[in-house]
């Protein structure tokens, strides 16, 4: 939306974007904010979000996945009104509330011996990769094509490509040294060859692969099994570290993330999103082996900031940890609505013959205009992005909050309800009839 479209508008949203273009640079201070038109989202209470204007939208963006138990969910919220007062945030020594965030993660989180907090997921993968450079002595990472792992140097690369750019030199940003570009390799995913040909193109110099288990960034290429178990024997073989970056899928799919739902454990385990419900806290969790490799445990990674372990943040992880422990139907809950959503998405497609399919896993969906299967990058390359953006669009016009890319994912919180997704089905069709 440039700034001349924004001058005839007169709702609230394109108003407050127009002041908000004066002193934030193009009035989002997150690039994917403002993809369609100009929301000025005020309110936000369970499965829905209402508008300066007044609009209610079922909320599927879901802050992009930071959202698990529902907006303002009173288990969190009430947890979190009591912590602050308590204790801010201090520079020294320990408290209470990041222990027993690190307690409940590595009781959850099955590959989980220790864990660092950090503020975002961009930070968690940062450890990440410093670590296994570290322990490994080798220079160089693999990721997927598809696969996003935060806004830094060493992954800011080949996320949505298009086809000319896609395995090849795609960066995200300018300002990155190529030196770091270069350092970072590009598979497909579910296809374990090219991992291979990565190593043997590059024998003794892979440090770790980083993978999405389920890449969330680009909808949802559900991994085989064997795809799996191949790259954890494949990294452990070239004596490499295998990294689950499960900011979206950790605590969303499982408990214990998706390494439960596969039973495959990675080496190193980053989260983030949802683990807070809307609260900036994020982690970093493997063997005491390797995580004493941080500074603060005396080794030679430096483990630093300044709020790392900030009290309030972490009570409310601790609230959403402790409620997923103890309400294990959520995830009976949210998989059965997801199924509901894609059957049925799927179902419309096929009835007025689309090219359509909804892909995903428990309460996450996609809808993509492609014909399935629909496994790795190459097949997302016949996407038809046209018709999603038409899709979107009129999806909000009639109040039904979802992500405005076409390769992106929607989600199923704890506070949304058979009814709510049986009328989205009812409006996707409707929709669904105007761009056949
Ligand atoms: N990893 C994954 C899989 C993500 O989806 C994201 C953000 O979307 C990140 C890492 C970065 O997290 P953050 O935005 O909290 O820095």
């Amino acid at each position: 939306m440039t700034t001349a479209d924004l001058a005839g508008q007169t709702s609230t949203g394109a108003k407050l974007l127009a002041a908000a273009r004066t002193v934030i640079p193009g009035g989002v201070n997150s690039a994917t904010r403002l993809v369609g038109p100009p929301y000025a989202i005020a309110t936000a209470a369970g499965a829905y979000v209402t508008d300066a204007d007044g609009r209610r939208y079922l909320d599927y963006h879901a802050a992009f996945g930071a959202i698990l138990l529902g907006h303002a969910a009173p288990e969190v919220d009430d947890v979190v009104r009591a912590a602050i007062g308590g204790l801010d945030l201090v520079g020294w020594g320990v408290t209470e509330p990041e222990v027993e965030l690190a307690r409940l993660v590595t009781e959850t989180i099955p590959s989980a011996e220790q864990m660092i907090s950090a503020m975002s997921g961009s930070e968690a993968v940062v450890q990440a990769i410093r670590l296994s450079r570290t322990v490994t002595g080798r220079p160089l990472i693999v990721k997927f094509q598809g696969g996003f792992h935060g806004w830094h140097d060493a992954v800011a690369r080949n996320v949505i490509s298009a086809p000319d750019r896609a395995y090849g030199n795609d960066p995200l940003s300018r300002g990155i040294l190529p030196e770091a570009l270069d350092s970072t390799l590009i598979a497909e995913f579910n296809d374990l060859d090219s991992v291979r040909a990565l190593y043997a193109a590059h024998p003794d110099r892979i440090a770790a692969v980083i993978m999405e288990p389920i890449p969330h960034n680009v909808g949802a290429l559900v991994p085989d099994q064997e795809f799996v178990e191949g790259l954890r024997a494949l990294t452990a073989e070239q004596g490499s570290l295998l990294i689950f970056d499960e900011v979206i899928t950790g605590f969303r799919h499982a408990l214990g993330g998706y390494q439960q739902v596969c039973g495959v454990m990675p080496d190193l385990t980053t989260f983030g999103k949802a683990m807070g419900n809307g609260y900036p806290i994020a982690g970093l969790a493997g063997p005491r082996h390797l995580m004493e490799h941080f500074s603060s445990a005396g080794g030679d990674v430096l483990l630093a900031g300044t709020f790392n372990g900030n009290p309030v943040s972490s009570a409310a992880a601790i609230a959403t940890i402790r409620y997923l422990r103890d309400h294990p139907d959520f995830y009976q809950r949210t998989h059965a609505l997801g199924d509901r959503m894609r059957a049925g998405l799927t179902a419309a497609c096929a009835e007025l013959g689309i090219e359509g399919t909804a892909a995903g896993f428990g309460g996450v969906f996609a809808l993509y205009f492609a014909a399935a299967p629909i496994r790795g990058y190459r097949d997302l390359m016949r996407n038809a992005d046209a018709a999603y953006v038409a899709f979107h669009r009129r999806m909000t016009d009639r109040g039904f909050l979802m992500l405005p890319l076409a390769l992106k994912r929607n989600h199923i919180s704890a506070a949304h309800t058979e009814e709510d997704v049986d009328r989205t089905l009812e409006a996707a069709c409707d929709v669904l009839r105007t761009i056949r």
